[in-house]
């Protein structure tokens, strides 16, 4: 009796879980599409191709965060199998490289520019060294003019958590308005810096009209969708392309329950 009642329970749970999972869109994350052995956050085209031709063989359909917004604050319908494709930082071969990939296949992606960095070398990811130039304006208007989004990506890209609270001011709203301005449109999705934020960068993010944001792995919650903690799934040129399907597939909150995991342990076993 005792034990039928579990298994019931238990069936209960896994299928509750399941139904609410199922809605849940794997964000992923990118930075560059270049060829930069050994660096883990610069993903050869070849691979990119690769990924790109998986999606559409597989029935998937890139939507923007606007998209995802409208769908659940307006119950706007989604196309079947959602996926959003988001790049980090706005380098350079985002435009050269990626935007003609996703144009060809008719995707759709969202870039990260960093206000204070549009068209400049980084400073802040080695990428073994060399230096890489961001999309000029020039090129985050050719994004734009394609149908991709354009979130920001902060003014400096600083850790939230430890700046101050006119710092946090400037670095969200001023971004802001420097990409709304240099690009005529709304600027509607923050992207933290590094993944980190707190209840102070949320309330301030939210406080300068921002409809999300987008975090990594870190005080995301994975049982509801929090708009200004979303978690997303980063894409590393390291991992196979079983590993990407398993990725974008029905299961992808597991690959973000694991990291947060994994993350936890290795903070326990440092303390
Ligand atoms: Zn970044």
């Amino acid at each position: 009796m005792v034990f039928s009642l579990f298994i019931i329970i238990f069936v209960g749970i896994l299928l509750g879980w399941h139904s609410k999972f199922r809605k849940r869109v794997p964000i992923l994350m990118y930075h560059r599409i270049a060829d930069v052995p050994g660096e883990r956050n610069s993903l050869p085209a070849g691979k990119f191709i690769e990924q790109l031709d998986y999606l559409k063989l597989h029935g998937y359909n890139t939507i923007t965060l606007s998209e995802l917004y409208n769908h659940f604050v307006h119950k706007a319908p989604l196309p079947p199998h959602p996926v959003i494709l988001t790049f980090d930082d706005g380098y350079e071969d985002n435009c050269r490289v990626a935007l003609p990939l996703l144009q060809e296949r008719r995707m759709k992606a969202t870039v990260f520019p960093i206000a204070n960095w549009v068209g400049r070398e980084n400073k802040w990811e080695s990428f073994k060294h060399r230096p890489t130039r961001t999309m000029n304006w020039d090129e985050l208007r050719v994004w734009q003019a394609a149908g991709m989004e354009i979130g920001s990506h902060t003014l400096e890209h600083p850790f939230l958590t430890q700046c101050d609270e006119t710092r946090l001011q400037e670095e969200l709203v001023e971004s802001k308005k420097i990409l709304e301005n240099k690009l005529s449109t709304n600027i509607d999705f923050l992207c933290y810096p590094y993944g980190y934020f707190d209840d102070k960068t949320l309330i301030m993010a939210q406080q300068a009209g921002y409809k999300g944001a987008l975090a990594i792995f870190e005080k995301t919650p994975v049982w509801r969708q929090e708009w200004f903690a979303l978690p997303r799934i980063p894409v590393s040129s390291r991992q196979p392309l079983w590993e990407f399907a398993l990725k974008v597939g029905r299961f992808h909150i597991l690959f973000i329950i694991l990291r947060k995991l994994e993350r936890s342990m290795k903070g326990l076993l440092r303390k």
